[in-house]
């Protein structure tokens, strides 16, 4: 989280009746479209990812839907849960931990589906446990091709602000994310994007709570929230979205693409000796947001904790893995820059040494020189 979104939510409790806080939140509305690319409708609610995933199925289906989800990893699953949870009838495609979503299962699953029962395709765009980065836009042309008008419904908590996305572009119908990822602002934020075809299909049934018409374009300020506004969190966003703004939302991927090949040439290098493994092996399927590194049983616990306690650094565990202690996880989403990402290979360098795990040289030199090349 950068120090200015900290710093602009450092402050007093606003007038949450009238004035300031009014005119900042209508004022995140169009900068949220903008970099969901969409001209559609933003709901924001007060939750997490998982407020997102139940806000976006809850309004346009109903017990005993079926729904079709698309899994490349424990995120997918989750969705699928929560899916399952609200009575809804799912099938899941499941991809595997390093794979990509295949189209053509995509199609034959849906052509299969003749009387129509699918009514919503879910899929990540990035898997956060895997680091996997789905093609969406290729999923609404395998949609097409079969013919179906099932809703596609992406997850994007993990790669908005961190991954070229074109909602609109690429016909996606219902967008899920949250604040707390690339969007840098801590967690507290969820937000369903939607359009008009998603809402054609709103179900009447859909709690007060978790309907997102009052939320778009209220009549007054209290039903943007349901109640009392987040308010401490809209004084962060807002710098955040002034961030991604004056950098420019191109240059924001181009930087999460660049910083992500510096970590990938350095796990290649640490690679060319010893257990040291990126879990996606094609890069055009990995994500410019997370990185999943597997190793030997217990060497990704040992790392973890070596870099954690000896120098600061906080690296991700190996979330739905097995074993889950051979894994770790690099998070370099957001308000990252070479230096960090520098540090980030120098930590672990120092930590594989530390915790004598077996690793080829020159990571250093050649994640140096992805950032030299720009
Ligand atoms: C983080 C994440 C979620 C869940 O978000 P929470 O805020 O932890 O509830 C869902 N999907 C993806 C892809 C994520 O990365």
């Amino acid at each position: 989280m950068p120090d200015a979104v900290l710093r602009a939510m450092h402050r007093a409790s606003p007038n949450i009746y009238e004035g300031e806080l009014h005119d900042l939140t209508d004022s995140l509305i169009p900068d949220l479209k903008a970099v969901a690319r969409t001209a559609g409708e933003v709901a924001i609610y007060i939750g997490n990812g998982h407020a997102a995933w139940e806000a976006s199925l809850a309004n346009v289906c109903t017990p005993g839907d079926m729904v079709l989800v698309l899994a490349t990893g424990r995120f997918g699953h989750g969705w699928a849960e929560m899916a399952r949870g609200l009575g809804l009838t799912v099938e899941v495609l499941d991809f595997g931990q390093q794979d990509a979503v295949d189209m053509e299962q995509v199609t034959a699953t849906l052509k299969a589906d003749a009387e129509g029962r699918i009514k919503a395709v879910l899929v990540c765009q990035v898997d956060t446990s895997t680091g996997i980065k789905n093609d969406v836009d290729a999923v609404r042309v395998a949609m097409d091709a079969a013919g179906h008008d099932a809703l596609l419904m992406a997850d994007c908590m993990a790669s908005l602000g961190c991954d070229v996305f074109e909602m609109d572009a690429w016909g996606v119908d219902v967008m899920m994310a949250g604040c707390q990822k690339g969007l840098m602002t801590p967690a507290g934020l969820a937000f369903v994007f939607f359009n008009a075809r998603a809402d054609a299909r709103h179900k009447a049934s859909v709690s007060a709570w978790w309907n997102w018409r009052p939320r778009v374009r209220p009549a007054m300020f209290y039903q943007y929230f349901n109640g009392t506004a987040p308010t401490h969190h809209l004084y962060g966003l807002r710098v955040a979205l002034d961030m991604i703004k004056d950098e420019g939302l191109e240059h924001v991927w181009a930087r999460h693409a660049t910083l992500s090949r510096t970590l990938w040439a350095a796990c290649d290098a640490w690679g060319t000796d010893g257990p040291l493994r990126l879990n996606v092996p094609d890069a055009a399927m990995r994500s410019h947001s997370v990185t999943s590194i597997g190793m030997g049983p217990g060497q990704g616990d040992a790392l973890r904790h070596w870099c954690e306690h000896q120098a600061g650094l906080t690296l991700g565990i190996g979330l739905g893995r097995e074993p889950a202690d051979a894994w770790f996880r690099i998070g370099h989403m957001g308000h990252v820059n070479a230096q960090m990402i520098m540090g980030i290979v120098g930590t672990i360098e120092a930590g594989l040494i530390a915790c004598g795990i077996p690793h080829g040289q020159g990571a250093l030199r050649a994640a140096a020189k992805v950032i030299a090349a720009g």
